[in-house]
C-alpha cells in the first residue's frame, strides 16, 4: 500500500514538474487564494488539487491534455465557475484549466456570426453584436460572469429561450482538443454540414467530459426593434399555469414568458420590497415579454390584453423600458430575498411538459406541506423548466435531512410527470443520485460507452454525471462570490 501511494506521489510530482517546464511558472499555480478560488464553483464544494493552469493559447490546452494523458493526471476545464451542480470542482484532484484568458471576440458582421473563445464572457458576446445591429439571445441570468465555453458545456439556457431557444441553438461550430490533446473541429464558418457523426451536438451539454473548448462560433440573428411587457396576476397557481397553455394554444410567441408562484411574490414583496399590485398583492404572476416589429408588437398586445383580461384577475402593462425594468425587478428580487426563509437554498431547475404543469404546481404545494419546508418556485414556463428553491438551515440536522427527502421525492415526481431532472444546469455532482431515475439502463450504458471511447483513460472532468455523489455528506465552503450579492433593486 505504502509502495503504491509513493508511486502515485512520485508520478503527480513528476507530472507537475513537467507541466512547469512545458508552460512556465506564470501558467501555472501551485498555492494562494487564486488556486483555492478555483478549487469549487458556486456549489462551493472544494476539493484539493494539484494546480491552477491559466491557459492563454490553443497550444497550452493542447500540451496540458498530452501531459495529463501522459501521467493520468484529472483535468477539470473551468470557465468562471458558476456552476451550480459542481461540475466545475476538481471531485478528482489534478489539474484544473482555466479559460477566462481565452476570451477574444469576432463579430463577423456579413456572416451573421461570432467566432469566441471559449473564456468570452456572454454579456461581453451579447454587447459586441448589438454594437453591430446583431442579437445574440440566449441569456441566463449569470451573463455578466459565465463564459461561452461553461454556457456550450452546460448548454446555457435564460428567460429568452421561451421564443429564441438556448445556447445549443447558437452554436455553429466548436473547436478544441479530445481528452488525449489531438486537435479537432466539428464544424466551421458555415451554416451546415452532413459530414459524419454531429459530435459538435454530442459536446454541448457533456459538462467538459468529453472533450475541451477553444473557439466557438456563434450564429447571431437581427436585433429586434422594439420591446413590449406585461404582468398578469391569476387567482392561483393553477390558473396561472394554466394560463401558459391558453397563449401556447392561441398561438401567441412571447419572446419570455416567466412564472412566479406565492411563495417567490411573498419573496419580492414582503422581504425585498418591491410591491406590484397592492390590490392584488401576493398573487402568482407571469411576466411576458414579446419583441418584433412595432406592428407586430400591436397585434401581439391587443390579443394578449383580451387574454389577460378573460384569464386574469389583473395585469399591468410597461408603457416603456423604464417601467418595464420595474417589473423585471419583481423576477430579480425573489431570488435573493428566499434567503430571509432559510440560509441554504437547493435550487433544481426540473422541465414538465406543458399538459402536466398545473399538476406540477399543485404537487408543489403538497411537497411544502409534508416535507414543513418552503419551496418558492418560479421560472421558464414555456419551455416547463422551473426553479424550484428547497430553503432551509444547514446547521439544523432535522431540516437539512427534510429537505434531501424533498428533493428525493421532486426528483421521482418530475420523471413520473414524463419530465427530466435538469433543463440547463446539468447534473455535475449535485443530481448523480437521479440520473439512474432520468436515464433507463440502456441510455446509461450508451452515455458510458461514448465516454469510454473518447476517453478512455478518464482524464476529462472525472466523477461527474455518472459517479454518485451526496452533496449532502459534504459541507460548503463559507465565501462570498461576486454573484452572491443579494442587491435588491430599488424601484
Ligand atoms: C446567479 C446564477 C444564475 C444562473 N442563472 C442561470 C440561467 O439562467 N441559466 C443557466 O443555464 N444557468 C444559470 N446558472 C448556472 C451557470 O451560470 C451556467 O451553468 C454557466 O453555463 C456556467 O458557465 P461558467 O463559465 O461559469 O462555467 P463553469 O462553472 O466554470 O463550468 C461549468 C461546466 O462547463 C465546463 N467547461 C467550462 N469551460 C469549458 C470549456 N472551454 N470546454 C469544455 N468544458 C468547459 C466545466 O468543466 C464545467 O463542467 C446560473 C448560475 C448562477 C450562479
Amino acid at each position: 500500500m505504502a509502495k503504491k501511494s509513493t508511486k502515485a506521489f512520485e508520478r503527480k510530482s513528476a507530472a507537475l514538474a513537467a507541466l512547469i517546464e512545458a508552460l512556465g511558472n506564470r501558467k501555472v499555480v501551485t498555492e494562494g487564494r487564486e488556486k483555492y478560488m478555483a478549487s469549487f464553483d458556486s456549489s462551493k464544494l472544494s476539493f484539493d488539487y494539484d494546480a491552477l493552469i491559466l491557459a492563454r493559447t490553443e497550444k497550452d490546452v493542447g500540451t496540458v491534455l498530452k501531459l495529463a494523458n501522459e501521467y493520468k493526471v484529472p483535468v477539470t476545464t473551468r470557465g468562471r465557475g458558476t456552476s451550480l451542480t459542481g461540475s466545475a470542482s476538481p471531485i478528482k484532484g489534478g489539474w484544473v484549466l482555466d479559460m477566462m484568458k481565452m476570451n477574444r471576440i469576432v463579430i463577423k458582421k456579413e456572416k451573421s456570426m461570432a467566432i469566441v473563445g471559449p473564456g468570452a464572457v456572454v454579456k461581453d458576446i451579447q454587447d459586441a453584436a448589438e454594437e453591430e445591429g446583431l442579437f445574440y439571445p440566449p441569456d441566463p441570468s449569470s451573463l455578466k460572469y459565465c463564459t461561452i465555453g461553461g454556457n456550450v458545456a452546460c448548454n446555457a439556457g435564460g428567460l429568452r429561450g421561451a421564443k429564441y431557444g438556448v445556447t445549443r441553438d447558437y452554436v455553429v461550430a466548436l473547436e478544441g482538443f479530445l481528452p488525449n490533446g489531438e486537435k479537432v473541429s466539428w464544424g466551421g464558418e458555415y451554416k451546415k454540414y452532413a459530414t459524419g457523426y454531429n459530435i459538435r451536438d454530442l459536446w454541448i451539454g457533456s459538462e467538459g467530459t468529453l472533450g475541451v473548448v477553444t473557439k466557438v462560433v456563434v450564429k447571431l440573428i437581427p436585433k429586434p426593434a422594439a420591446k413590449w411587457t406585461i404582468v398578469v396576476a391569476f387567482e392561483s397557481e393553477d390558473k396561472a399555469l394554466q394560463g401558459v397553455q391558453e397563449i401556447a394554444r392561441l398561438g401567441l410567441n412571447p419572446a419570455i414568458l416567466e412564472y412566479l408562484d406565492c411563495n417567490s411574490i411573498y419573496c419580492a414583496e414582503e422581504i425585498g420590497g418591491v410591491k406590484l399590485f397592492k390590490e392584488v398583492s401576493g398573487k402568482p404572476l407571469l411576466l411576458i415579454e414579446f419583441d418584433g416589429t412595432k406592428a407586430r408588437l400591436k397585434e401581439d398586445r391587443l390579443r394578449t390584453l383580451e387574454w389577460a383580461k378573460e384569464s386574469g384577475i389583473a395585469f399591468k402593462e410597461a408603457k416603456n423600458e423604464k417601467t418595464a425594468e420595474v417589473l423585471w425587478n419583481v423576477r430579480r428580487a425573489c431570488s435573493g430575498a428566499m434567503f430571509a426563509l432559510g440560509n441554504a437554498k437547493i435550487n433544481e431547475d426540473i422541465v414538465v411538459p406543458l399538459e402536466n404543469q398545473a399538476k406540477f404546481a399543485r404537487f408543489i404545494g403538497r411537497l411544502q406541506k409534508k416535507w414543513e419546508l418552503p419551496m418558492p418556485t418560479f421560472g421558464h414556463a414555456a419551455d416547463g423548466n422551473f426553479h424550484v428553491n428547497i430553503m432551509f438551515h444547514r446547521e439544523d440536522e432535522e431540516e437539512k435531512r427534510r429537505a434531501k427527502g424533498a428533493v428525493a421525492e421532486l426528483m421521482e415526481k418530475v420523471v413520473a410527470l414524463k419530465g427530466i431532472i435538469s433543463g440547463e444546469h446539468g447534473i455535475g455532482l449535485a443530481k448523480t443520485p437521479f440520473m439512474t431515475i432520468a436515464r433507463n439502463p440502456a441510455e446509461m450504458e450508451v452515455m458510458k460507452a461514448i465516454k469510454k471511447a473518447l476517453d478512455p483513460k478518464g482524464i476529462l472532468n472525472p466523477g461527474k454525471i455518472f459517479d454518485v455523489f451526496e452533496v449532502w455528506d459534504k459541507t460548503p465552503e463559507k465565501v462570498g462570490l461576486p454573484w452572491d450579492k443579494k442587491l435588491l433593486p430599488k424601484q
